[in-house]
C-alpha cells in the first residue's frame, strides 16, 4: 500500500474503530436492577394517616429566626407523638436532647446488629397566614390533601416513619434490629442545637448505626438526563453551603453627578463576574455512579455519550453544566446571587453597596477554594467575606452497602417503574452531622412531588397528597421489614 494511502487509512481508520468500539460498548450496557417484587396491599388506612399528619401540622413548631423557640408547641408535639402512637410510645424509650430534640430508641432482640436510625426534624419555617387558602396551622384536609406548614417539610415523613413503626409493632411484635428515631428541632435554622447534640448524645452511648435515613433525595422527571419516566435519587452525600457577601464603599452624594462606577455598579459587575466565571465542573463519585446506573435506560445518543464517559469526559462535563440547572448542579459548585442593597432613595448615590451570593459547594471544592475563586473573579476594590458559617460538602456514603441496596429495593417496590440511582443531594439536611458515628448516611423523601407541590415547600399552601403519604408509609414499613425484622 502506498505510504499516503496508509496514512489516510490510519487517520480515518483509528477514529472509525474508536467510534465502533464506543458504539459496541454502549450496546452491551443492559439494565441490572433486580426484578420488581410482587407486593400485596398492606391494608394501611390512609384516612388515619391523614388525620395523624393533620394533627401534627396543627402544632406550630416554628423555629424562629432569632433562635428562640415557642416552648409549648415543642412540648405538645412530644405529647402528641406519644398519644397518637401508643405501641410506639410503649416500646420506645425517649430521651430529650437539648430541651426540644427527641431521640426514641426501640430495642432489638439481636444485640449484635447495629441499629437503624430514622431522622426527621420537628421544626418548620414560619407561615404568616397571608396568601394561604386554608389556615397554615389548621391541618385542614381538602381534595385529598392535608394542608399546612410542615405538611411536606417534613412532618409527612416523620408521620410515615412513626405510622410504619406502629404498624410493624401491631403486626408481629418486636424488632430484631434496634431502631432509633432522631427528631431534631432546629434544622430550618441550620444552627447546632439539634442534630449535632443528638449525635454527641448517641456517640456518648457508643451508638454506631448500621444506616441513617433522612429527608432529601428526590423523585423527578428523567428527561434532563435522557431517561424516560421517573428517577428516584437516593442522596449519598450532600453539597456544602456558603453565603458570600460582596461589598464596596465609595463616596455617596447626589445622583445627578455620579462618579463612575458607583459602589452599586461595582458590586453589580462583581456579581456578574461571579455568575459568569465559575469553577470548572468536576466528577464526583456519586455522579459517576448515577451515570453508571442510569445509562442503560438512557436514549441512544445519551447512552452512547454517557457509557463512554472516560473518552468523552470533558465534553460531558461541559454539556451537563449547560444542559439544565439540575444537571449543572450535579457537576458544579453553583453560585446564586440572592440579595442586593444600595441606597435607600432613588436619587441618592449609595456610600456602600453589597450583594450576597449563595454558594452550594460540590465535593472537591472546599470553602477556602470557593472563597479564593470569588475573590479572584470579583474584581479590584470589592470586599469579599463569608457570612454565617461555611459548611463543606459532606463525606460520601457508599452505594453498594446492604442497607443502600435494601433502601433502593424498597423504593422500587413502593414506586414501581422508577429508576433508582445514588446522587449528590444538592441541599442540606441534618443527616450530614451523623458521619462521625455512621458511614452509611442516606437521604430519601419517598414522596413523588409534582413541580406544583415542590413550589409549595417553605411557601404558601404547602400540602401533602394523602395517597402519597400512604405510599411513603408503605415504603418505611418495607424498609423496617427488610432491615429490622
Ligand atoms: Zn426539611
Amino acid at each position: 500500500m502506498p505510504v499516503p494511502v496508509l496514512i489516510l487509512v490510519i487517520i480515518l481508520g483509528a477514529p472509525t474503530a474508536l467510534i465502533a468500539f464506543m458504539a459496541v460498548r454502549a450496546a452491551l450496557v443492559k439494565p441490572h436492577a433486580p426484578p420488581e417484587r410482587e407486593v400485596s396491599d398492606l391494608g394501611i388506612d390512609k384516612n388515619a394517616l391523614a388525620a395523624h399528619l393533620a394533627g401534627a401540622v396543627q402544632i406550630p413548631t416554628v423555629s424562629m429566626a432569632d433562635e428562640t423557640y415557642p416552648e409549648k408547641p415543642f412540648f405538645d408535639y412530644k405529647e402528641y407523638i406519644e398519644k397518637t402512637y401508643p405501641l410506639f410510645a410503649k416500646a420506645a424509650e425517649c430521651t430529650v436532647v437539648n430541651k426540644y430534640s427527641l431521640v426514641y430508641r426501640i430495642d432489638g432482640s439481636d444485640a449484635n446488629l447495629k441499629p437503624a436510625c430514622f431522622l426527621a426534624h420537628i421544626d418548620v419555617v414560619p407561615a404568616p397566614p397571608e396568601g394561604w387558602d386554608y389556615p397554615p396551622f389548621g391541618g385542614e384536609i381538602h381534595d385529598g390533601f392535608v394542608y399546612g406548614r410542615g405538611a411536606q417539610d417534613m412532618k409527612c415523613q416523620m408521620i410515615a416513619v412513626l405510622d410504619a413503626l406502629e404498624f410493624t409493632l401491631a403486626n408481629g411484635g418486636g424488632l430484631k434490629r434496634a431502631a432509633y428515631c432522631c427528631f431534631g428541632h432546629d434544622e430550618e435554622l441550620s444552627t447546632l442545637d439539634g442534630a449535632p447534640e443528638i449525635v454527641k448524645y448517641l456517640d456518648s452511648l457508643n451508638v454506631r448505626p448500621e444506616y441513617v435515613l433522612d429527608e432529601g433525595g428526590v423523585m423527578l422527571d428523567g428527561g434532563p438526563l435522557g431517561v424516560d419516566g421517573t428517577l428516584a435519587l437516593i442522596g449519598v452525600c450532600e453539597k456544602g453551603y456558603m453565603d458570600v457577601r460582596l461589598s464596596r464603599k465609595k463616596a455617596g452624594g447626589h445622583a445627578s453627578t455620579p462618579a463612575k462606577p458607583t459602589a452599586l455598579a461595582s458590586v453589580a459587575k462583581a456579581v456578574c463576574n461571579v455568575e459568569r466565571k465559575q469553577l470548572p465542573p468536576v466528577w464526583t463519585a456519586p455522579t459517576i455512579e448515577l451515570i453508571r446506573e442510569l445509562a442503560p435506560y438512557m436514549k441512544p445518543l445519551f447512552k452512547f455519550v454517557m457509557v463512554n464517559r472516560d473518552v468523552l469526559s470533558p465534553f460531558i462535563k461541559f454539556a451537563l453544566s449547560k444542559l439544565h440547572p439540575i444537571s449543572a448542579a450535579l457537576v458544579k459548585t453553583t453560585f446564586a446571587p440572592t440579595m442586593a442593597k444600595g441606597s435607600d432613595a432613588a436619587n441618592v448615590l449609595p456610600p456602600y453597596a453589597e450583594a450576597v451570593v449563595n454558594c452550594r459547594l460540590i465535593a472537591g471544592n472546599s470553602p477556602e477554594t470557593v472563597l479564593a475563586h470569588i475573590k479572584k473573579v470579583a474584581g479590584r476594590g470589592i470586599d469579599v467575606e463569608v457570612i454565617n458559617r461555611a459548611v463543606p460538602a459532606s463525606k460520601i456514603s457508599p452505594a453498594d452497602t446492604p442497607s443502600y441496596v435494601k433502601i433502593a429495593d424498597a423504593v422500587r417496590t413502593a414506586f414501581p417503574g422508577v429508576k433508582v440511582a445514588p446522587y449528590m443531594f444538592i441541599a442540606a439536611t441534618d443527616s450530614r452531622f451523623y458521619y462521625p458515628i455512621c458511614d452509611n448516611v442516606y437521604r430519601f423523601s419517598p414522596f413523588a412531588y409534582t413541580e406544583d407541590d415542590q413550589r409549595r415547600i417553605h411557601a404558601v399552601n404547602e400540602r401533602c397528597n394523602i395517597d402519597d403519604l400512604k405510599k411513603a408509609t408503605e415504603f418505611f414499613v418495607r424498609i423496617i421489614g427488610d432491615t429490622c425484622l
